[in-house]
């Protein structure tokens, strides 16, 4: 009931005490490999809070593509839309995480990169059967948009992730009328609209700014540590929901840990504040795990939480 359009990356993670500077080498205390990619990770946890998953996306014939397809059929995602490119390799995250939990991350798209419209056309059976499709901005924009025309025509909800996202990106005004619910985190919301999150009295403003502009019928605003600001149009109905304490170890991924969730919740019926609710608890799980794709929590720890 919840397709996902989007990345693979394997993460290659690196801790360090600090950022380097320009043109510094330096030492860092730590390393491990990790699955992810938006795509994945959204996916996963979408799986993991109950929802039938597919994915669509390309990967390469390589080691890593392998790991992937292992990683999703063991948490019950169904690949059979993904595409294997003969030649590009799948593609690479680094992200470099610093003592306090906050994160740098490159990524080098490689097969996501080579995602055509066609590729899309060829899921459309997934995409429009699906009641929710989520996409993000870590593919070509021209197949973000096929698969979010799709979705939307057959009346499903569709959700984007407006990340990475660049300050001035004129490709993503095409996407607007297909996009019934956005979520930015503070960083793409900042982007977005040119206006500064940091100030918490200025994202009402913001989400209304962005509701209007991209004519959406929610719009979330992830706030990090400060927990998430909904506005939901269709029920004039606006609120900031205060995040959890938990024992943040690494936020790599709960930006998609909380989408996967909204995307399994709306799916299911939920209604947008409910379902930003119960997201707001998977986020702050998964920053209690390192990794990306496996630190989604499942369900019944997600209602624990919430329900504590
Ligand atoms: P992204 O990973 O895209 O930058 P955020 O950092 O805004 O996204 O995190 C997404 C959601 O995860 C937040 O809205 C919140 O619900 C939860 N979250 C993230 N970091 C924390 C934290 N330190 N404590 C509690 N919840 C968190």
């Amino acid at each position: 009931d919840v397709c996902v359009l989007g990345s693979f990356m394997k993460d290659l993670v690196a801790s360090a005490e600090r950022r380097p500077l320009p043109g510094e080498t330096l030492h860092g205390t730590g390393f491990a490999e990790f699955l992810g990619g938006k795509g994945v990770n959204q996916a996963i946890a979408a799986a993991r809070m109950g929802a039938r998953t597919a994915i669509v996306g390309t990967i390469g014939a390589d080691r890593y593509g392998e790991e992937f397809l292992e990683l999703l059929a063991s948490n019950g995602v169904d690949t059979s839309w993904v595409v294997r490119h003969p030649s590009l390799g799948t593609g690479v995250g680094l992200p470099l995480v610093l003592p306090d939990g906050g994160n740098s991350i490159i990524i080098v798209s490689r097969a996501n990169a080579a995602i055509t419209t066609l590729d899309v056309e060829a899921a459309a059976d997934v995409l429009t059967a699906s009641k929710v499709l989520s996409v993000q901005l870590e593919l070509p924009v021209e197949a973000s948009h096929a698969a979010l025309r799709l979705a939307s025509t057959a009346g499903g909800t569709t959700i984007l992730t407006p990340a990475p996202v660049g300050p001035v990106d004129p490709a993503l005004a095409g996407l607007a009328g297909y996009v019934d619910i956005l979520v930015p985190n503070e960083v793409e919301a900042a982007a977005l609209t040119g206006l500064n999150c940091d100030d918490e009295s200025q994202v009402p403003m913001i989400a209304r700014k962005l509701a209007e502009d991209w004519d959406l019928r929610g719009c979330v605003v992830t706030l990090g540590a400060r927990g998430a600001y909904v506005l939901d149009r269709a029920g004039s109905f606006e609120e900031r929901i205060a995040p959890y304490a938990v024992d943040t170890v690494d936020t790599v991924g709960a930006g998609d840990a909380f989408c996967g969730s909204l995307a399994a919740s709306l799916a299911d019926g939920a209604d947008l504040v409910d379902a930003v609710r119960l997201a707001n608890a998977a986020g702050a799980l998964s920053t209690t795990v390192n990794g990306a794709a496996d630190s989604a929590p499942v369900r019944a720890a997600a209602i624990a939480l919430l329900e504590s």
